[in-house]
């Protein structure tokens, strides 16, 4: 679905780099379903984004618990339910939710969750959710082609309010939510671990974009409120990384794949000149 679209959808008209159209929609995540290696996350593709599942610990049932990052854009949550049963699992296996961003393609899975499910977001961006704000940033229109602002408003959700190093142990899993603000006002990232390997995942959402190449910008244009205050989000998180010594193995975004800490850390060398110890 998501491929017709991007061929029939014209930059030009809008004056848009074709590169970052592209980066943001022609690249979907290369390869669903791969497990990343530091915490065993676990990579699940929609048509529009990716999602995150991680686990967490075994239940008193028996069965493996998770806790999963964004909800993709279908409101079915097919892939994700699709995903749980190949793994023996259902969506009452998952105990954890974290939201990046109130945008549409990463809130509306969250649709298929029973009321008053608990889930992590920012103090700004659940007033999005909760329709109090106006959702930021643009997406192009699914039937007119028009750009369009994100409708990230959901209903009967109990909203968990979340803030620059709030950190969570469930399970074996530590989860440490970080700012990275910039692509939303609110956006909120999620470093996982140590994993078995002594090495750290860190979910990003839409806070970084990855070039083809590997190499790291920042949240693309033009569905980002501030790419002034994103490059700085990723200045800060590579600071931040070094500060505490965090082995960290994988970046992994919504729209772009993943990048690694090198590439973090070259971003830093290009940006900030040196590396700050
Ligand atoms: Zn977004
Ligand atoms: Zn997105």
């Amino acid at each position: 679905m998501m491929a017709t679209e991007t061929k029939e959808f014209n930059p030009d008209r809008y004056n848009l780099p074709s590169k970052i159209v592209t980066t943001t929609f022609g690249l979907k995540p290369k390869q669903d379903h791969q497990v990343f290696e530091a915490t065993e996350t676990a990579r699940i593709n929609d048509a529009h984004s990716a999602m995150y599942i991680t686990k967490t610990q075994i239940g008193e049932d028996g069965r493996q618990k998770y806790a999963l990052f964004d909800f993709g854009m279908d409101a079915k949550a097919r892939n994700l339910i699709r995903w749980l049963q190949m793994h023996d699992g259902d969506l009452g296996d998952i105990e954890w939710w974290g939201l990046t961003h109130a945008h549409e393609d990463h809130v509306k899975g969250l649709r298929v969750f029973d009321e008053g499910t608990p889930v992590h977001v920012s103090e700004h961006d659940s007033h999005v959710l909760l329709g109090e704000l106006p959702s930021e940033g643009w997406i192009p229109g699914m039937k007119d082609k028009i750009f369009k602002r994100h409708n990230a408003h959901i209903e009967g959700l109990d909203l968990i309010i979340i803030d620059d190093g709030y950190i969570e142990n469930i399970g074996t899993l530590a989860i440490q939510a970080l700012a990275s603000h910039g692509h939303t006002s609110g956006h909120m990232s999620y470093l996982l671990g140590p994993g078995n390997n002594g090495k750290y995942d860190y979910v990003a959402g839409d806070s970084v974009d990855v070039r083809k190449s590997g190499k790291i910008k920042n949240a693309a244009r033009p569905f980002s409120e501030d790419r002034r205050v994103s490059h700085q989000s990723i200045i800060d998180l590579g600071n931040f990384m070094i500060a505490n010594g965090i082995n960290l193995d994988n970046i992994l975004t919504a729209h772009s794949g993943e990048s690694d800490y090198p590439a973090l850390i070259e971003y830093l060398m290009k940006h900030q000149g040196h590396i700050k110890v």
